[in-house]
């Protein structure tokens, strides 16, 4: 049997759900399923995943996209990065949950190894900085921990994978066990320049290189995945914010993009020079226009779309994620309210994992609509001091930026994104540019695009919102946000 549809299949495997999309030859979608799965917090600061949960959503999305659409001829995937689960490549079965990328409780060692002096040299192999946020100490805590993944260690059979090495596994049967460079570049486990994995790395977790999934360039060969008696190829991977870069269009250095969904990520494209920052960015890596790597500059908030979950889900004050627009505009401002979303510690540029959420300045006159709109000026104000941060590291003013993901979709936040970045915010009419990017990796390596500029998927309308505060108002908004995070860190 043979494929029974043109299209590129897209698999985006995000934090709290499954998206599965078709794409016709010229980049759109034609198809679409969706899954939420189950989140589970075992203690405060604990956040896990079950790998057959997550599989079995995948599975259920891909079904229901075939059964419209066909069998595709190309798989691409993108995924949620750093969450990683210890799987038994004999059985293919996951040995516990996986630990995810927000999950806090290797805090303590990383204060631990940076005591030791070890954070310079985790900088210049890596490009990060000792968070927790990254997979090593995570595999590091499951091996001392976990008595199943050390049976697993003894007989040479674990290996510790990210979430698109955990689904090319489950596709391809177990045939292959991969990953991409955008996903190995966020374990602190991969040597950025060298573009392999780092022997002074693997030691100082106490890791061995056959423990870990094989790398296969972005655009590359991973193998076939066994669909209704079809042999499909996977042919792209890349973590979700490099797909959402590479969605957006931003494949040559210069170009950047904000994703806006559980967590909002910055990320700009440098291109094959690699960019060191002082503003507390990370340095990543990327894919270029052939799905080749090259090196980008990234800062990420934890809390993104998430404070409106928990605006909803938490406090109550919602209904929906799209309600909190019209609440927020009910009042005229928050009446002195800030809303610091350190639910899972802060991220870039201040990466304190200790610090803790809170909501400040409130007096008797507070109402849950000035809480709900602190929430949204919260994700507003994170992200400006992502966009200034970068502007200091890469000396490029940042005018006007690309904007996507959940949250996005948001016409009070985008304009107060404008105001308080000080840049004109173009929204893409498609936010589903992650998944579009992970079809359009694919394409390419199927060889099915010599040029992606010419994918009509990739023209995209555009929505603009432009700031309309002045340096001054913006000034002063900002330092009053600087203030009320100094009151949560727990370091100085
Ligand atoms: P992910 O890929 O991280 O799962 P998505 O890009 O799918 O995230 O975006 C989902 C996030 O966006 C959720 O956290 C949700 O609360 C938020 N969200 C969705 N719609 C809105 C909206 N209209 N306003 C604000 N936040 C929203």
């Amino acid at each position: 049997m043979t494929a029974t549809s043109a299209t590129i299949l897209a698999i985006d495997a995000g934090t709290t759900g499954i998206h599965a999309l078709a794409f016709d030859e010229q980049l759109c979608p034609v198809a679409e399923a969706y899954e939420e799965f189950p989140q589970h917090f075992p203690f405060p600061g604990g956040v896990e995943h079950d790998a057959s949960e997550i599989l079995a959503a995948v599975d259920r999305v891909v079904e229901q996209v075939i059964a419209a659409v066909g069998t595709p001829a190309t798989i691409g995937i993108t995924n949620q990065r750093e969450t990683v689960f210890p799987i038994d490549v004999e059985t293919g079965a996951a040995l516990s949950r996986g630990i995810v990328w927000q999950d806090r409780r290797t805090a303590g060692r990383c204060e631990e190894l940076r005591e030791a002096g070890h954070e310079e040299l985790v900088r210049q192999r890596t490009g990060l900085v000792l968070d927790p946020y990254f997979s090593a100490t995570k595999m590091e805590w499951m091996l001392r921990e976990d008595v199943a993944v050390q049976a697993a260690a003894r007989k040479r059979s674990l290996r510790f994978v990210t979430v698109d090495a955990l689904i090319v596994s489950h596709l391809t049967g177990g045939a292959r066990v991969a990953t991409d460079p955008t996903n190995a570049s966020r374990t602190m486990l991969f040597d950025i320049e060298r573009r392999d994995y780092c022997d002074e790395m693997l030691d100082l977790f106490g890791l061995d290189r056959s423990m870990l999934a094989e790398v296969e360039s972005s655009a590359g060969d991973f193998g076939y995945a066994q669909i209704h008696g079809v042999e499909v190829p996977i042919r792209g991977v890349l973590g979700d914010q490099q797909a959402a870069l590479f969605g957006q269009g931003c494949w040559d250095a210069g170009a950047a993009k904000v994703t806006y969904g559980t967590g909002c990520f910055l990320l700009l494209n440098t291109g094959q020079r690699r960019a060191h920052s002082s503003a507390g960015l990370l340095t990543t890596l990327c894919a270029d226009g052939t799905g080749a790597p090259c090196f980008a500059l990234e800062g990420s908030a934890f809390a993104g779309g998430s404070v409106v979950q928990w605006l909803r889900d938490g406090l109550g004050v919602i209904k929906e994620a799209s309600e909190s627009s019209s609440v927020a505009t009910s009042v005229d401002d928050t009446g002195g309210v800030f809303l610091v979303p350190a639910f899972a510690g802060l991220g870039a540029p201040h990466w304190d994992p200790g610090a803790r959420a809170a909501i400040l300045g409130m007096t008797r006159g507070t109402t849950s609509a000035h809480i709900v709109r602190a929430g949204l000026d919260a994700i507003a104000f994170q992200c400006a001091d992502l966009v200034n941060a970068l502007r200091s590291d890469s000396e490029l003013p940042l005018e006007r930026l690309l904007v996507d993901g959940g949250a996005a979709a948001n016409d009070f936040l985008m304009q107060r994104q404008a105001d308080l970045a000080g840049a004109l915010i173009e929204r893409s009419s498609e936010l589903q540019t992650t998944a579009r990017g992970a079809a359009a990796i694919a394409g390419i390596g199927a060889g099915r695009f010599t040029d992606l500029t010419e994918a009509e998927g990739l023209r995209r309308g555009q929505e603009i919102f432009t700031a309309s505060l002045d340096a001054e108002q913006r000034g002063s908004e900002m330092r009053a946000w600087s203030a009320a995070v100094g009151r949560v860190l727990s370091r100085p």
